[in-house]
Formats: structure tokens, C-alpha cells, sequence
């Protein structure tokens, strides 16, 4: 078994084990992001990479287009409120006008074209219509200046330019910016294929009763989850029973199918832990102990080209190493050019003692005072799950600093990282 070594020696508080951020550096450094690309139509696109950089053969808005239900004028004929203009044309969205003449207003609607010779819209509130003897008057009672209510031609878009570029997980929003340039399909990654199993004689599907001793497997629904949201093809070889040559057996079977394994339990150094040993007998094993709470022993490797990545049985420690070390990894295999996790400052609203790893209290926000304020879930230990439904996020205390209430904190939201 190889131990990395921190390059800064051993990290901080506890010797032998290594840094959060070592570990992060550690799992990246091997990763390369799978080559193969797909087309995808843009309906089905949703959380994919984009695989290619899209540019736009448009501008966007195509055309000088109003910013409101008004008059399209000259402003040089309203230096004054109160002129009064008699209305020439009505213009709705999806209609082009007649070039405006000097001394008349258009009548037009939110993303109608501007005629020609107009360069301002009013907005229909401060304008009074009338009918007069020959036709339509409008009062604009504004001084109106060039350009106002008026989206230019291509102020969102210029034609040839870069909309997005490789490597970016395509939201709701950027399939929105990619349906305004009329792109209806474009290269994307292929999916990852991550196969994962769940070690431990004692665990058992939900659904089924349960014996003397046995408990439910509920990490193959957090890890599932929490995969299936980052778009992940799931290879699921469900549990594994507690021996090494069936652990042997299935991670063969898992390496051959799959770009990254993700496991859960059997990483610890007791007598029923077999993922360790199996590993080094498949291909190469970096164990590390690191330095946080919840998630001490993560096991990294490599079967052949496929990577591994074994991460602790406790359910929250599993959630918490995920969301730390596994997110990022699939990530940069993905193709994603961004899987570092952000950290935001917010107040802490509760008292925690000096710490000799790295922990990540499940903490939710409230707002106190128009500031986040960090309330903690009250029991923290790696095993009660409740504290990650209950919570909104993790506060990171690092080493050897004591939280005061009142303090600010660096804080993870889940909604930030998936
Ligand atoms: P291990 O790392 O295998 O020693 O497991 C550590 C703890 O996590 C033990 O209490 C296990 O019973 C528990 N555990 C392991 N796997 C699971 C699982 N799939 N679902 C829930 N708890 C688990
Ligand atoms: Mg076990």
C-alpha cells in the first residue's frame, strides 16, 4: 500500500494525514477527461458538456427593437414634454414599419422593430393618446433622449462571437442563450460511466425485512442520487458481500465497464475492510487517512485506465467525501473546465470547539438581520443522516480555529455543488 505524502509534510494537526486540499490535488492530478464527444438536440441537452466552442452567425437582438408598449419618435422632436404628434403607423412585434417621419410618432410594442429615423421609444405611461380630426395624436409629456427603451441591434450577441465554450455544463439558462442564436443541436461529452458497489455483510436493499444485525443500505441511494444529479451512466453492481475474493470479482467487473468506481465501505484498516486489498491485487492503491470529520480513510487508485475511488461506509461520511473529493473528480473527468467547489462567507449562529481535522458541520441558512446566519444541526457524528437532510450545507472549519458565534465562516451549499 502507498501512502502519498503530503509535499508540505504531514498536515497540520495530526500527524500522518494528509490536507482536504492535498487529497483534492492528489485525486485531480491523474484525471483526464474522456475524449469521446456525441451530437445532442438541444431538447435533451440539459446538464451535458459542451464538447465544442458554439459561436453565434447572428446578432442578438437581430434588429434595433423596442423595450416597451409606447411611441417610437425622433428625440430630436421631443426636447420639450407636452409635444404633441399625430401617430403614423402602428407597429407590433413580429411586423416591420415605414421609416418615421420628422415631426410623427409610431405606435409600438415591446420587441417590435424600430422604424428607421426613429431612435427612442417613450413608454405608453407617459404618453396621452387622442383622435382628432385627421387621425390619431399622441402628447409625449417627457423630454425624451436618443436611445432610451431602445435594445440594440446585437447588444446581448455580436454575430461571430464566442456564446460558450467548451467544457461548460449546460443549465437551463445556457440552453436559453444557445436556443436565442438558433442552435438546435451541438457536440457534447459522452456520459461518464461510473460503476459503484456497496461492501458489507450487513446491508440490505429497502423494501426488504430486516435481521438481527443488519441495516439498510442507504449509500447506494445517496451515491446514486448524488450521481444520477451530475449526469452520471450508472453501472450498479450492488452489495458486495464482505470477502475478498467477491470483492476481487466485482471490481474487475467494475473496472472493465467504467471510466471511474465509486465505492462505499470496506476502506478502513479493520479485518472485514477487502476494497484495500483487492485493489492492490487489480492495479495501484494510494491509501489516504485525511485530515477531516466526517470521512477519515478515502482510497484512491487505478485498475488499468479506470480510476477508483473508494470512499467510507459511515452514510454521512459518504456524502461529505462525495461531495469533497468524488464531485470534483467526475468533474474533471466529465470535462467540466470549473470543478473546484466555491466557498461563500457567511456568520456563524453557534460556538464550536478547536478542531484536529478539518470538519464539515451540516449547518442550513437563516436569514437574521438581512445576513445568512449558519445554524447547526445538533447531532453531528458521521452516522446520522438526518443532519445532511435537515441541512443546507457545510460549514469547513479548519484546524486548530475555534468558531465564536458571530464569526464568519466558510460555507459549501449542496445546491452550489451539484
Ligand atoms: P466500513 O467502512 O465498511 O467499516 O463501514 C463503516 C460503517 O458504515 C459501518 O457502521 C457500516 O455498517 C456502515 N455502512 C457501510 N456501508 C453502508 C451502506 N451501504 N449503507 C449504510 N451504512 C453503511
Ligand atoms: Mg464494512
Amino acid at each position: 500500500m502507498k501512502e502519498i505524502k503530503t509535499s508540505g509534510g504531514d498536515c497540520c494537526a495530526t500527524p500522518g494525514l494528509m490536507s482536504v486540499e492535498q487529497a483534492i490535488d492528489n485525486i485531480l492530478s491523474p484525471a483526464v477527461a474522456v475524449e469521446e464527444t456525441e451530437s445532442v438536440d438541444i431538447l435533451d441537452a440539459l446538464n451535458r458538456i459542451l464538447a465544442e466552442d458554439l459561436s453565434s452567425t447572428i446578432d442578438v437582438p437581430g434588429y434595433d427593437n423596442s423595450a416597451m408598449d409606447g411611441y417610437a419618435v425622433r428625440s430630436e422632436d421631443c426636447q420639450q414634454s407636452g409635444v404633441k404628434l399625430p401617430v403614423s403607423q402602428r407597429i407590433p412585434a413580429g411586423q416591420v414599419g415605414e421609416a418615421l417621419q420628422s415631426g410623427t410618432a409610431a405606435r409600438i410594442f415591446t420587441g417590435a422593430p424600430v422604424p428607421e429615423g426613429a431612435d427612442a421609444v417613450v413608454m405608453q405611461e407617459m404618453c396621452e393618446a387622442a383622435t382628432v380630426a385627421d387621425g390619431e395624436q399622441v402628447t409625449i409629456n417627457t423630454v425624451v433622449k436618443a436611445g432610451s427603451n431602445v435594445r440594440r441591434a446585437g447588444e446581448d450577441i455580436k454575430e461571430g462571437s464566442v456564446v460558450l465554450k467548451a467544457g461548460k455544463r449546460l443549465r437551463a439558462q445556457e440552453l436559453g442563450l444557445l436556443a436565442s442564436v438558433g442552435l438546435a443541436d451541438f457536440k457534447v461529452k459522452r456520459k461518464l460511466k461510473v460503476a459503484t458497489f456497496f461492501t458489507g455483510d450487513e446491508i440490505v436493499l429497502p423494501g426488504q425485512p430486516l435481521k438481527a444485525g443488519q441495516i439498510y443500505n442507504s449509500n447506494r441511494y445517496t451515491l446514486r442520487g448524488l450521481m444520477q444529479s451530475m449526469n452520471c451512466e450508472i453501472i450498479d453492481l450492488g452489495i458486495v458481500p464482505d470477502t475478498l475474493d467477491d470483492t476481487v470479482k466485482v471490481l474487475k467487473e467494475a473496472a472493465a465497464c467504467a471510466d471511474l468506481v465509486v465505492t462505499s465501505g470496506g476502506v478502513s484498516v479493520g479485518e472485514e475492510d477487502y476494497v484495500r486489498i483487492a485493489l492492490e491485487e487489480l492495479g495501484e492503491l494510494s491509501m489516504w487517512r485525511i485530515a477531516m470529520k466526517p470521512g477519515k480513510p478515502v482510497a484512491f487508485g487505478k485498475i488499468d485506465d479506470t480510476l477508483f475511488m473508494g470512499l467510507p461506509g459511515n452514510p454521512v461520511s459518504v456524502f461529505v467525501t462525495f461531495l469533497l473529493f468524488a464531485r470534483a473528480l467526475i468533474l474533471k473527468l466529465q470535462g467540466v473546465d470549473d470543478c473546484i467547489a466555491k466557498r461563500v462567507s457567511v456568520t456563524a449562529d453557534f460556538d464550536w470547539p478547536k478542531v484536529k481535522r478539518q470538519e464539515y458541520l451540516r449547518v442550513r441558512l437563516v436569514q437574521k438581520d438581512k445576513q445568512a446566519v449558519a445554524q447547526i444541526y445538533p447531532h453531528q457524528g458521521s452516522g446520522v443522516l438526518s443532519s445532511a437532510s435537515w441541512a443546507e450545507g457545510l460549514v469547513e472549519v479548519s484546524v486548530d480555529r475555534e468558531i465564536k458565534k458571530g464569526d464568519t465562516v466558510d460555507y459549501l451549499s449542496f445546491e452550489g455543488l451539484l
